[in-house]
């Protein structure tokens, strides 16, 4: 089942060329316009939402998706977390000391988000080089807590494709890969049964139809269980966080133009724009001191 959000926070099912709107089988339905949480509703029992559907399909609203906004799956997720130097052929292209089974895990802002339809935009930022990072992103349905390896995927919704867009620097992580648009995910939610086992899909991106990452996350240090193991032992997730699983080698950078294009084996595609935004860091404070006399 692939699992959409359009129009604002609407809840679809994707079949074929066309969207269901299931929205009015969401527990709460629509609900408020921000933070957009229909989504999240529906991956918290989504069985019985999919039971729900099954049944009253045909007495549903279709849209086809040509005519409707699609957004990331999950717009606005609680907790955006993710896994850096995860793959060694990408620490050993950076020279990383870093390593994810020694370093763990980091959260970043869950409004760098976009979805499949938006464009990358790059901050102006001269000097900085900002790349491409191609990942399988995992999205949270039941709660976890301490929860250990073997019952991990018990609490996995579905998946998606995530690119993890990063500026080159010396700023912490959050600061480097937090700007709007830096977290592209979509095109849908691929629910888990669709999938299988996560932990051996192809991915791949490209730029202007040149190969750039060309991996496949059997390659993960920490796997998909183990990585949910590890960060619910410190946070607590909810329906709907996202959790971005690290890049394997290629990272390369993006100028405006560009055509950026993600796959993940049995999840899905999208294709991005990459634009020149306005704004950069604002860092005076690197070099100066307030006086406080
Ligand atoms: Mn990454």
């Amino acid at each position: 089942m692939k699992l959409a959000s359009f129009n604002h926070g609407r809840v679809g099912v994707v079949e074929g060329d066309g969207i269901v709107d299931v929205t009015d089988l969401v527990p709460g339905g629509l609900g408020p316009s921000w933070p957009s949480t229909a989504m999240p509703r529906a991956l918290a029992d989504l069985d019985a939402l999919l039971q729900e559907f099954a049944g009253k399909r045909d007495q549903l609203p279709r849209l086809s998706l040509s005519e409707v906004a699609l957004q990331a799956p999950v717009p606005r997720p609680g907790q955006l977390i993710a896994l850096p130097a995860n793959y060694d052929d990408h620490i050993t292209e950076m020279t990383s000391p870093n390593r994810a089974d020694r370093n763990g895990f980091f959260a970043l802002a869950p409004s760098s988000i976009s979805g499949p339809a938006d464009p990358i935009v790059l901050p102006d930022l001269p000097g900085y080089t900002i790349d491409h990072e191609c990942e399988l992103a995992v999205i949270i349905g039941k709660p976890a807590r301490h929860v250990r390896p073997e019952d991990a995927f018990d609490h996995i919704a579905g998946y998606a494709c995530l690119v993890d867009v990063t500026v080159r620097g010396p700023q912490e992580r959050a600061m480097r890969k937090s700007f709007p648009s830096f977290t592209p995910l979509g095109p849908y939610l691929v629910t888990s049964d669709e999938v299988g086992n996560p932990d051996e899909l192809g991915l791949s991106l490209s730029v202007n139809g040149e190969m750039r990452h060309d991996g496949n996350t059997r390659d993960l240090i920490v796997g998909i269980a183990d990585g949910i193991a590890m960060i619910s032992s410190v946070i607590p997730l909810e329906p709907g966080d996202v959790i971005a699983t690290g890049t394997p080698a290629g990272v390369g950078p993006l100028a405006p133009g560009d055509e950026v294009k993600i796959a993940v084996e049995r999840v899905g595609d999208m294709t991005l724009q990459v634009v020149a935004g306005t704004g950069g860091y604002n860092i005076a404070y690197q070099n100066r001191k307030v006086s406080t006399g």
